[in-house]
C-alpha cells in the first residue's frame, strides 16, 4: 500500500500545479511527507505581551502593544526607508522598514492601536525592530492559537500567498488526512515507554499545532531523537556490516621489529596514553577484523611514534605498511624522522610524492611491488593506480580531515584483502560531533602530552601594541629562539591578501634589519617554498613570515613564538592548530593574536576562548557551539545535513541517549530482524533509497 506520504504535493487541496512548482523550487516539497518535515522555525507567544521599558541587549522576539504617532520616509532611491515612531505607556522603540517602504507606509495609521512583533536591536542609544510584524489589536482578537508556528518562506513564495500563514494552511489541510496509521509508530514500544517518547502521530501534529509549551517541546525532543537515533542506527549498521565483509589480516607476531625499536630505539618513554592507544591496536591487528581506527590526539600528543609502531606490527607479519600526509612537506617531515627513528633496525623506508618522478620513480614502483620496502611515506601520490604493493597490510592516513572516504577507499584495494586502517587527526573534534561524523570508526584519543612541555602562554593584542610586539619577538630572538608570523589567505580575497601578507614582510625586515627572515605562500612554487621551509628548520632564517601553509605538522622545536595576524579571521581551531606549531621544545613559548581595534563580540569571545585555554577538546566545542557544524567536512555524507531539529551543538544529551539506545536494539537484534523492530527497519531502508545512501554505506 502507497503511504499517503508520497502523495505528490500538487495534489493536496489548494496547492495544485502551480505553487506545487513554487514549492519545489524554493523549499524542496515534493511530497506531502517533505511538507511536514518543514518545521516552523519559531513560534510566536501570542499569549505575552512585553513593555518596550523592559527592552534590552538580551531581548530576542517579543510581542508589544502600542500607537504608531509618526510615520515617514527617509532616503530616496535605493536608500529609501520607512520609520515609525512607536509607544506604549512605558517608552518608545523605532520601526523600520526598507523594502516595500511605500506600501507599507500606505496601511500604517497613527493613533490606531497595533500589536508588533520581532525582535529588537540596539541602534545607538535607542532599540529599533526592522521589518516587524505589524497588525491591528483588532485582528490578533480573531486568532484562537496562543503559539502560532512561523514557518520560513520567500519572496517568491509569498506572491503566490504562501507566506507563514499560508504554509501553515497547508500544514492543517495535510495533517487532517494524516493518522496514526500514516505516520505509524516505529520507534520500538519498549524505548517509547522506557523513555517517555510522545509517539509520532502526536508529534507531528503538536510541532505544527502545538496546544501549549510543554507538548511542543515533548514533540520536539521526539522528533530530534527519532532524528539522531536513525542516524547512529545507520552508522553502527554499517559498521557491523563492513565487520562482516571486510576480513582483517591477524598480525599474530611482535617479536623481531616491534621488540627490538621498543628495547633499544625508542628515544622517550610512551606516555601513558600512547601505550593505551597501541593496545588498543594491538587488539584491533588480532581480532581478524579489519582496524578502521581514528586516533584522535592534539597538536604535539605524539601520534607519529604511534603510527611508526603500529606499521612495525604490520611488518613483523610480513606487510608492507604506508603513510599518507596531505602535503610535501609534511611527507618529507615524516620521512626524515621516521628513517631518524627507524636507522638502526634494517627496516626500508622510501617516499613518494608528485616531485618523484623518472627512473627514481620507476625504481621505486618496482622495489615496492618486489616487497623491498617497508614503509611508504607519501603524499596523495601513494593512492595511483600504478603504485603497487607487494602486501599492504597497515595503511596510516595523517590530517585524515583531508582525505575524502573515497580516497581512502582507494586504498583499501591494494591487496587482495583490505589492510588495517589507523586515520590521525589532530582537528579535535568534538565527542557529539565524532558520534556522528565517525561514528563507524573506532575512536582512539590520545589525551596527554609528552612530560616537560610547558603550556604555551597565549595574548591578544591590538594593533595599537605593534611596537611592544615587536620587541618582544626581539627579545627571544636574542635568546636563540626563532619566530613564525602568520597571515591569513583566503581566497575571495587573495591579491589583497597577498599585499598584506608582503607588507608584513617588508615591516618585520625594516624593524630588524640584521635577522634573516623567510617567507612562505601559496603562490610559491613547491621547490622554493621548501627551500625557504629548510633555511627555517636549519635556523638559518630567524623569523618566518608565512601564511596557514604551515599549519599542519611542521616541527621546528626552536621556534618559540607565534605572531598570527588578523587573527579574528580564523576559525578557533585553526588558530590551535596553528599555535600548535610552538611549544614542541622545552622552552616557554608564545602565541600572541593580533587583531584590530574593533572587534565584534563573537571575535572577541573566540579570542578570550584562545587566551584561556589550550585544550583542543574545549576549543573543538566552542568552535562548534560558535559557528554550528556545518562547515566541519565530511558533514554531508553523514547525514548530518539531514537533519532538520537536532542540532549536534545544542543536543548532546538527546545524541548521547540515541547512541545509546542505537547500541542497545543493535547488540539485541543486529539485522532488525525481530518483530518489535520491523517498522524501524522499514522505515531505514525506506530512508536508505530515498536518499541515496547505498553508495557511500
Ligand atoms: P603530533 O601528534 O602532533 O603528530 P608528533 O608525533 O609530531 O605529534 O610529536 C611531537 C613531538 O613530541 C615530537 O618531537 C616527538 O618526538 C615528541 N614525542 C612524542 N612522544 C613523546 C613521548 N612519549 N615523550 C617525549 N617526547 C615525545
Ligand atoms: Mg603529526
Amino acid at each position: 500500500m502507497q503511504s499517503k506520504l508520497h502523495n505528490n504535493i500538487e495534489f493536496l487541496k489548494g496547492v495544485g500545479p502551480k505553487r506545487a512548482e513554487i514549492l519545489q523550487q524554493e523549499l524542496n516539497i515534493f511530497t506531502w511527507s517533505d511538507l511536514i518535515h518543514h518545521f516552523p522555525f519559531r513560534y510566536v507567544d501570542k499569549s505575552k505581551f512585553y513593555s518596550i521599558a523592559e527592552i534590552n541587549e538580551g531581548t530576542q522576539y517579543i510581542q508589544i502593544k502600542g500607537k504608531l504617532t509618526a510615520v515617514h520616509l527617509i532616503g530616496a532611491n535605493r536608500k529609501k526607508r520607512l520609520h515609525g515612531t512607536f509607544k506604549d505607556e512605558t517608552g518608545t522603540i523605532d520601526l523600520v522598514w526598507f523594502v516595500k517602504t511605500d506600501w507599507i507606509q500606505k496601511s500604517l495609521k497613527t493613533g490606531v492601536e497595533y500589536v508588533v512583533y520581532g525582535k529588537p536591536k540596539k541602534f545607538g542609544r535607542n532599540y529599533n525592530i526592522t521589518h516587524p510584524e505589524i497588525k491591528t489589536a483588532g485582528e490578533i482578537v480573531k486568532q484562537n492559537h496562543s503559539l502560532e508556528p512561523v514557518y520560513n518562506t520567500t519572496e517568491k513564495m509569498k506572491k503566490f500567498n504562501l507566506d507563514s500563514k499560508g504554509i501553515f494552511k497547508l500544514q492543517m489541510t495535510v495533517l487532517d488526512q494524516l493518522n496514526h496509521t500514516e505516520l505509524i509508530e516505529i520507534i520500538p514500544l519498549a524505548v517509547l515507554d522506557a523513555y517517555k517518547l510522545v509517539s509520532r502521530n502526536k508529534a507531528y501534529h503538536e510541532i505544527h499545532f502545538p496546544s501549549n509549551e510543554e507538548n511542543l517541546s515533548k514533540a520536539i525532543f521526539r522528533i530530534k531523537f527519532e532524528e539522531l537515533l536513525m542516524i547512529q542506527l545507520r552508522l553502527l549498521r554499517s559498521k557491523i556490516n563492513r565487520n562482516i565483509q571486510n576480513k582483517g589480516y591477524v598480525f599474530e607476531k611482535i617479536d623481531k621489529k616491534f621488540e627490538e625499536f621498543y628495547q633499544n630505539c625508542l628515544p622517550f618513554e610512551l606516555t601513558g596514553a600512547q601505550k593505551r592507544v597501541l593496545k588498543e591496536i594491538r587488539k584491533d591487528t588480532l581480532s581478524g577484523k579489519q582496524m578502521n581506527r581514528l586516533l584522535q590526539g592534539d597538536v604535539g600528543s605524539g601520534k607519529t611514534i604511534v603510527s611508526l609502531m603500529t606499521m612495525l606490527m604490520a611488518i613483523d607479519n610480513n606487510f608492507q605498511a604506508c603513510i599518507m600526509a596531505p602535503t610535501e612537506i609534511l611527507a618529507q617531515q615524516h620521512m626524515a624522522g621516521i628513517t631518524e627513528l627507524v636507522k638502526a633496525t634494517g627496516i626500508r623506508c622510501a617516499i613518494l610524492t608528485g616531485s618523484v618522478k623518472g627512473k627514481v620513480r620507476k625504481q621505486l614502483l618496482l622495489a615496492l611491488v618486489e616487497g623491498e620496502i617497508d614503509i611508504l611515506i607519501g603524499t596523495h601520490a601513494l593512492i595511483e593506480d600504478k603504485v603497487i604493493f607487494k602486501n599492504l597490510g597497515m595503511v596510516v592516513i595523517d590530517e585524515q580531515h583531508r582525505f575524502g572516504v573515497a580516497q581512502r577507499a582507494k586504498l583499501w584495494k591494494k591487496n587482495v584483502q583490505a589492510p588495517h586502517n589507523l586515520v590521525m587527526t589532530a582537528t579535535p573534534i568534538p565527542r557529539t560531533l565524532a558520534m556522528t561524523l565517525y561514528g563507524d570508526l573506532d575512536i582512539s584519543i590520545i589525551d596527554e602530552l609528552p612530560p616537560g612541555r610547558k603550556p604555551i602562554q597565549t595574548s591578544h593584542r591590538r594593533e595599537n601594541s605593534r611596537l611592544q610586539v615587536f620587541g618582544f619577538i626581539g627579545k627571544e630572538i636574542a635568546k636563540g629562539r626563532q619566530v613564525y608570523m602568520v597571515y591569513p589567505l583566503i581566497e575571495e580575497s587573495e591579491t589583497l591578501d597577498y599585499n598584506h601578507l608582503m607588507d608584513g614582510y617588508e615591516s618585520v625586515k625594516r624593524h630588524f634589519p640584521d635577522l634573516q627572515v623567510s617567507i612562505v605562500h601559496g603562490k610559491m612554487k613547491p621547490a622554493d617554498k621548501e627551500y625557504e621551509m629548510q633555511r627555517f628548520v636549519q635556523a638559518k632564517t630567524q623569523i618566518m613570515v608565512a601564511t596557514t601553509v604551515i599549519e599542519v605538522g611542521v616541527n621546528v622545536p626552536n621556534a618559540s613564538m607565534m605572531v598570527i595576524e588578523s587573527a579574528e579571521r580564523f576559525g578557533l581551531s585553526q588558530l590551535h592548530q596553528l599555535r600548535g606549531r610552538v611549544g614542541r621544545g622545552a622552552e616557554q613559548s608564545y602565541c600572541i593574536l593580533m587583531t584590530g581595534l574593533k572587534l565584534s563580540n563573537e571575535s572577541k569571545a573566540r579570542m578570550q576562548i584562545m587566551v584561556e585555554t589550550n585544550d583542543g577538546f574545549r576549543i573543538a566545542e566552542e568552535d562548534l557551539r560558535l559557528r554550528g557544524p556545518g562547515d566541519i567536512e565530511g558533514t554531508q555524507q553523514s547525514g548530518i545535513a539531514d537533519l532538520r531539529l537536532a542540532s549536534l551543538s545544542k543536543d548532546n544529551k538527546i545524541l548521547t541517549l540515541a547512541r545509546e539506545v542505537a547500541t542497545k536494539i543493535l547488540n539485541n537484534d543486529p539485522f532488525l530482524d525481530k518483530q518489535e523492530n520491523g517498522f524501524l527497519k522499514q522505515h531505514l531502508i525506506a530512508q536508505h533509497q530515498q536518499k541515496g545512501w547505498g553508495k557511500i554505506a
